[in-house]
């Protein structure tokens, strides 16, 4: 088969990677030749790690760097593709026009899939004549090593679409859930639900954050608890998800003030340094402040 990517950043090359590890041929896509270059090494360096663990052969890695081709052209990109990939920025008429102009230049069969973490499918995928081949597949990150794939099934998506998409998926390996076009998808909307009440615990001081996540972790064998996975994945993404889910699906996801305190004082988490912990080097080496702690 052949896979087109769009994008080559963190999810696109993670994606790249992972198709050309199944066996597919790949061609991925950036805007800049820097771009494109830069997304090819870090599969390069996923792979080299990957060989050092021995968890990939060298012929492998070889096979796999062969059958991965980078460009700047839309069109050398899909041409021929069966299944195309776009993981370029999060923004509604970017990708709205980005499927638009794939369509126009592949065959009828091929597949338009949507890596969107929170846009809507549905909304995306009308930008298509035929929005019948269009899909979400939700990948994680960091691609190669998480095991999930959100297949997002949008209101106009056709069942042989489907099939195709979650096969795919099942071929790279991976495990296909399948879940309507809601906001939040299966995965955010739960990851956030645990998250948002973490911190009003923090906030009503019924205990520390390392308490609540010792709490997760050991008592329900989360590999990390959700105050400081808020912290990794930053407080300002956290806050700007919080928000659209609250505007879609209701006050149960009202951000917290505490949250929102932390991101106007620039305290994003592990990024910056403080979040809810304090950071050093990209490990935890205490708990903020103005944290209020039991
Ligand atoms: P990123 O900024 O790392 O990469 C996006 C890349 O797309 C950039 O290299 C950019 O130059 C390129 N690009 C811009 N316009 C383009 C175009 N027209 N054609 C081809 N490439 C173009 O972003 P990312 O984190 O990889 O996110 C990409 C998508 O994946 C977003 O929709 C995001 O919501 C989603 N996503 C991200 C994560 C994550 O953890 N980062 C997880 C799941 C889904």
């Amino acid at each position: 088969m052949h896979v087109s990517v769009l994008g080559a950043g963190t999810m696109g090359h993670g994606i790249a990677q992972v198709s050309a590890m199944a066996g597919h041929e790949v061609t991925m896509r950036d805007i800049e030749d820097e771009y494109v270059q830069s997304g090819l090494d870090a599969i390069e360096r996923n792979l080299q790690g990957g060989v050092d663990r021995d968890k990939v052969t060298p012929e492998a890695m070889t096979a796999t760097l062969e059958r991965i081709t980078g460009t700047t052209s839309l069109s050398d990109a899909v041409a021929d593709a069966d299944l195309v990939v776009e993981a370029v920025p999060e923004d509604m008429d970017l990708k709205r026009d980005t499927v638009s102009e794939v369509e126009s230049l592949v065959g009828s069969d091929t597949v338009i899939a949507s890596n969107t973490s929170s846009l809507s499918v549905t909304a995306i995928m009308s930008a298509l004549d035929d929005p019948g081949r269009g899909i979400g597949l939700h990948f994680f990150n960091p691609v190669h090593i998480m095991g999930l794939v959100e297949v997002v099934v949008a209101e106009q998506t056709d069942a042989e679409t489907l099939s195709f998409a979650t096969e795919f998926v099942e071929g790279i390996d991976k495990t296909a859930i399948e879940v309507g076009d809601s906001p939040g998808f299966a995965s955010s909307r739960l990851g956030v639900a645990l998250g948002v009440e973490a911190m009003r615990m923090v906030q009503e001081g019924v205990a520390s954050p390392r308490d609540i996540d010792a709490s997760m972790e050991l008592g329900y064998n989360h590999p990390m608890g959700p105050i400081e996975l808020g912290d990794v994945v930053g407080l300002d993404v956290r806050l700007g998800i919080l928000e659209y889910l609250r505007e879609e699906l209701g006050e149960r996801f009202r951000p917290p003030q505490i949250l929102k305190r932390k991101v106007r004082a620039g305290k994003l988490g592990k990024k910056t340094g403080e979040g809810f912990y304090v950071w050093e080097d990209g490990e935890i080496v205490g708990v903020s402040e103005d944290v209020m702690s039991r």
